[in-house]
């Protein structure tokens, strides 16, 4: 039996009107729901999300400002920056763009951006709320397989989950939202041996790595519900398996997710594409943190 494809659109479309009604409650109070993105350098993966934001952010009302500043930048400088940002009262989000140029620390700078205007969870503080189970703001991509999950209206709880993938923004998170939902989880990784004999077993399996074709139709139990987080550029081929070139005679590419997509079809229940799955969720979930992090700050104005 072919698997219920789960498109993104929907669920992000329900999430965006929701979250569009927020907004003007707040505009309505004269409250502001401004978001900051900073850019630090060029990446095109960064500029592509930010047009996605940008898009979104229109959509619902929020006031979005993009800020690009060199890759030159100290990390002292970029310190100073999201700490003006930090104490301004009309700024209600801040978002750095990931990946910074290497010679800055990430890991300090997530630190540094105020555990209630971080839109994407990534402050230390944000992630060990969600070891407590008591999650603030949470990493956008873990809450937008979860909501798609949901949107499947399968039961979490109980079922064997799989999440292929441990990063701090994906994998790790998703591990956690799964648990306090209590899915009996396993996390696999680059060290897992026979990884197959793992995600066969899973009613719910996750996969979030950056490898085409990973996860083959036989990695997948019969029936499972299987959500592909993998974003991958490759080329395209021709019924003979030759890339295709296009007039200017470079290599034609498409985007293709973690999963054999046209073979798990045939034995997955549930199965996100990509593109199109979890995508066009996570700015959704994006939107959504911005609304709750302007809430957390009325909550801390009034008390
Ligand atoms: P990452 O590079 O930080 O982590 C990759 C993870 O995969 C690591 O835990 C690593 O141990 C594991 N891994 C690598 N090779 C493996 C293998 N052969 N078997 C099992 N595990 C293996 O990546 P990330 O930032 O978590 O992103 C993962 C993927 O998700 C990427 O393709 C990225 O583009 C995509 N992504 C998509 C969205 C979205 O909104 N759809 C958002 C963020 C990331």
């Amino acid at each position: 039996m072919m698997a219920r494809l789960i498109y993104g659109k929907p669920v992000a479309d329900r999430i965006l009107e929701q979250t569009k009604d927020e907004v003007d409650a707040f505009r309505r109070r004269g409250l502001p729901v401004r978001l900051v993105s900073i850019e630090v350098g060029e990446n095109p993966a960064a500029a592509l999300y930010i047009r996605h934001q940008r898009k979104c952010c229109e959509r619902v009302g929020i006031d979005l400002h993009c800020e690009w500043i060199t890759g030159e930048v100290a990390e002292d400088e970029l310190v100073e920056i999201i700490h003006e940002h930090n104490e301004d009262p009309a700024v209600t989000g801040i978002l750095v763009q990931r990946p910074l140029p290497e010679h800055i620390n990430e890991l300090r700078i997530q630190a540094k951006v105020h555990p209630d205007k971080d839109v994407e969870g990534m402050n230390p503080a944000n992630l060990g709320m969600m070891l407590y189970g008591r999650p603030n703001l949470v990493p956008c991509t873990a809450l937008a397989a979860i909501e798609i999950l949901t949107s499947t209206g399968i039961d979490i709880a109980g079922r064997d989950a799989v999440v292929v993938g441990h990063s701090e923004i994906v994998g790790k998170p998703l591990a956690f939202l799964l648990l306090d939902r209590f899915a009996t989880t396993t996390v696999c990784h680059i060290a897992t041996k026979d990884l197959r004999s793992k995600t066969r077993g899973a009613d719910i399996l996750i996969v979030a790595v950056g490898k085409p074709y990973l996860i083959s139709a036989n990695m997948i139990k019969p029936g499972a519900t299987v959500i592909d987080i993998g974003i991958n550029r490759v080329p395209v081929r021709d019924e003979r398996g030759e890339a295709v070139y296009d007039e200017s005679g470079r290599p034609r590419m498409k985007t293709v997710g973690d999963v054999d997509f046209e073979a798990a079809k045939e034995v997955a229940g549930c199965l996100t594409p990509v593109p199109g799955g979890v995508g066009p969720v996570t700015v959704s979930m994006l939107m959504r943190n911005t609304v709750a992090a302007a809430w957390l700050q009325d909550r801390s104005r009034e008390s």
